[in-house]
């Protein structure tokens, strides 16, 4: 089986460090892609589990990630109980306060936490180590240069043409194309697959910080329990976690990376919904103009520092209409979909896509592939796409309300560490025997919307007072998430227990609203 990959960024380096470890030994693998990446920007520092699991496990990169790149312990969001008025630093703040168990140990680890749960990568290093990996690894064949053209024929061989740094063609023959040719989407454009929402579009602005003072992230107010002490179960550092300042139809991401001066830089970013937040974001001083009354904590941390390489995409986001084709094509990660990043998803989900592809590939070396898999895989990749970006993209109307945004991140916290992580953890999103469980995700109410009788609820007081939240920092994560399970049912079990989670969380909450009400009646 021939096999080319067009691309040379983060996911298809990584998808041909996979395939050649989980292909049969005479698949022959090229990668197809220029050596510099030129002006593109560079984005997505931030992995979770699934992410990490595909790295650590698939990849073995547990220790190149351990000594290059800093730990991330949690996910934490920041609301702000009064948005208009830069003297009011009180969040409410809500973070994971455990991990789930079966985390594989990692030597020479020494940190907090037996292991941490994730990583943040400094992208500019982590996608030149994938890149040099790939062409240590004697297996896979590298051509310099663009993919221009692509014959499609699925029983003789497709033919893709490449045009190579000196401006002359040449063309290579092969059986699958694996389309990772990120914002450039070659196959995409190609088909005439490419749609864009109309409606409910991003922009986002992001930079680094260097030589930022790092205490100025905890000049706040913060309400809610704090990670647990030096010596208590589950301490971990805040600082060491990826940090989200929502803000009104905003929100402002800073993940600490590790520079290669062996300082760290803060990845800073501002991802906006343009028909509802009303200011242009285009360069620092507009960026700390506009934050500096919503989140003055994140304006002086940034004018502490000094600000390096801006960038910025606008009404940025866009899906495939297909990822997979009985042709034998496939489009993986930033080629098919740009995403906005609120769950630090977009290399998960390609990770998700890598192990899928493998599946399908595996299956046709040994004439076991059906149309009918392929179009189950292709369903399959845009059930959790779909449903967590609908599921953003409303968030955006409340996300200055600090109730309703805190019950939002509730709800989809508990469906992923109770439902999604366990799926993929056990294959349910490429085993052809597991892959009815996954539909739970295609299903019309879909896991991730909070009940609309809670957004009703909210609607009848109007002030938020510190005593209305109700944390979930233990609850929403489910300590089974990572185990390995023989039988179906105990992953049912687990998306069961998530639901009950969920109910009682509905029912604590409409109580209490119920209570804010009659207080304000
Ligand atoms: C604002 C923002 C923040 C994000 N934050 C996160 C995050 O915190 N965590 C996370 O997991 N994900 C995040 N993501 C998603 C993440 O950035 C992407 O999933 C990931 O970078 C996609 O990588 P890729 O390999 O698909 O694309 P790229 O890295 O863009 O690679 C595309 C490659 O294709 C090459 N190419 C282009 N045209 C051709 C051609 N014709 N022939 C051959 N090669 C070609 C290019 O030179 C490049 O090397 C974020 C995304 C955005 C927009």
């Amino acid at each position: 089986m021939r096999l080319a990959i067009l691309g040379n960024g983060v996911l298809a380096n990584l998808a041909a460090l996979y395939l050649r470890k989980s292909t049969p030994a005479d698949t022959e693998i090229t990668i197809v892609g220029p050596a510099e990446r030129g002006k593109l920007p560079r984005v997505g520092e931030s992995l979770i589990e699934i992410s990490t699991r595909f790295l650590e496990e698939q990849l073995g990169l547990g220790q190149y990630l351990r000594k290059n790149h800093n730990p991330k312990f949690a996910l934490t969001y920041y609301f702000k109980l009064d948005l208009d008025d830069p003297e009011d630093r009180t969040y409410s703040i809500h973070c994971n306060e455990r991990a789930p168990d079966n985390h594989p140990s990692l030597d020479g680890w020494e940190g907090p936490m037996a292991r941490p749960p994730a990583w943040l990568i400094n992208r500019e290093v982590f996608d030149r180590d994938m890149k040099q990996l790939v062409t240590d690894e004697p297996g896979i064949e590298r051509i310099e240069g663009v993919a221009k053209d692509i014959e499609v024929d699925r029983e003789g061989g497709h033919t893709v043409t490449i045009a190579e740094p000196d401006g002359e063609k040449r063309t290579l023959e092969a059986d699958w194309v694996i389309d990772v040719t990120g914002r450039a989407r070659f196959l995409a454009k190609r088909f005439g697959l490419v749609e864009k929402p109309k409606t409910g579009q991003r922009n986002c602005f992001w930079f680094h910080v260097k030589d930022f003072d790092p205490e100025l992230l905890t000049a706040l107010d913060a309400l809610g329990p704090q990670p647990p002490a030096e010596g208590e179960d589950y301490h971990y550092d805040r600082y060491f976690t990826t940090h989200h300042f929502m803000g009104r139809g905003n929100w402002i991401w800073l993940i600490p990376v590790k520079g290669e001066d062996g300082k760290d830089h803060m990845s800073v970013g501002l991802t906006s919904r343009p028909d509802i937040y009303p200011h242009e974001v285009r360069s620092i001083e507009q960026f700390l103009e506009h934050v500096s009354t919503e989140h003055p904590v994140v304006a002086d941390l940034v004018r502490s520092g000094t600000v390096e390489d801006t960038s910025i995409l606008g009404n940025y986001r866009y899906f495939a209409k297909q990822a997979y084709s009985p042709d034998r094509w496939c489009i993986l990660g930033d080629a098919a979909y740009a995403l906005d990043p609120l769950f630090s998803n977009g290399l998960a989900f390609g990770t998700i896509q890598i192990e899928q592809i493998g599946e399908m590939i595996r299956r046709d070396c040994a004439g076991e592939l059906t149309d009918k898999l392929i179009s189950d895989m292709d369903k399959a990749v845009w059930a959790p796409v779909i449903a967590s970006q609908n599921t953003i993209t409303e968030w955006y109307s409340s996300m200055d309300d600090p109730y309703l945004s805190a019950l939002r991140l509730n709800w989809i916290e508990i469906a992923y560490f109770y439902m999604l992580l366990p799926m993929v953890v056990n294959r349910c999103h490429y085993d052809p025997k597991r892959m009815g469980l996954w539909r739970i995700m295609q299903s019309s109410a879909p896991p991730f919307e909070v009940p609309p009788q809670l957004i009703e609820a909210r609607k009848h007081f109007d002030r938020v007072t510190p005593d209305h939240f109700i944390y979930r920092g233990k609850e929403k994560v489910n300590l089974r998430a990572l185990e390995e399970v023989d039988n179906l049912g105990a992953i049912r079990s687990q998306i069961v227990e998530g639901s009950q989670l969920r109910q009682r969380y509905a029912e604590d909450s409409l109580a209490q609203l119920e209570q804010a009400a009659q207080a304000v009646a």
